[in-house]
């Protein structure tokens, strides 16, 4: 299969964002001001996985832009990244009123766009924030426990935090994201050398070729049909 461009990729997750507001899968979609699908650039290296949009988030149709992303912009720049540097997405793209939990079958309903945006952005680390994040790639594990304790699943570094939003109110926890946050750039950095010494393997060609071959040599969790 061939590899996406960057601008193919692009083009891809434009679809896929056209999809999201269009998205009726669930009853959440009939009760949404606005779908959230995510943003961030299409070759972030870092994909952040919150929950699900609250009140800010489903007037604006943006992720993390109320308190707790107010925060979460803070924990980035404590680590020398701009909310513009990375992705960020949720578990699920529409309100639940009144900010409930999600339920499980809006997860399972919501599931495929955060697998997609994961094949199309294909990020060397991703880091879940909060419980329902976590629970995609290591369901099962306290987040009490492996907090700021990153390890692979199918390929890919997945650093687990809390939630940002429960973090801001309580002190020690705070602290603790604010600790576990700086965790974030040598695990990245390993994520990093661990991608070109795959893409190494294969004597890198000159000019777009070896971009191509590149990403093919890469370590992936999964491979989207497209590529
Ligand atoms: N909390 C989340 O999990 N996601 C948002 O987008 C905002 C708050």
């Amino acid at each position: 299969m061939p590899l996406l461009t960057l601008d193919e990729r692009r083009t891809v997750l434009g679809e896929l964002n056209r999809g999201v507001s269009g998205c009726h899968a669930c009853p959440l979609g009939s009760q949404r001001t606005k779908a959230v699908p995510g943003e961030g650039p299409v070759d972030a290296d870092i994909l952040l996985i919150g929950e699900a949009p609250g009140y800010y988030e489903d007037q604006q149709g943006r992720p993390f832009v109320g308190a707790a992303g107010q925060f979460l912009e803070q924990l980035l720049s404590s680590i020398g990244l701009k909310r513009t540097e990375v992705f960020i997405a949720n578990v699920l793209k529409c309100r639940p009123p009144g900010n409930r939990d999600p339920l499980p079958e809006e997860i399972t309903s919501c599931s495929h766009w955060v697998t997609e945006q994961q094949e199309i952005l294909r990020p060397r680390v991703i880091v879940t924030l909060g419980r329902y994040s976590l629970a995609r790639y290591l369901p099962g594990m306290p987040i009490g426990r492996i907090h700021g304790d990153a390890r692979k699943v199918n390929g890919t570094w997945i650093m687990p935090m809390y939630h940002p939003a429960a973090a801001l109110h309580q002190g020690s926890l705070r602290r603790t994201i604010e600790e576990d946050f700086k965790k974030i750039p040598a695990i990245l950095e390993r994520a990093r050398k661990e991608y070109e010494a795959a893409a190494n393997v294969l004597t890198p060609p000159s000019g777009a070729q070896a971009e191509l071959t590149a990403s093919a040599a890469a370590p992936q969790a999964s491979q989207m049909s497209l590529f």
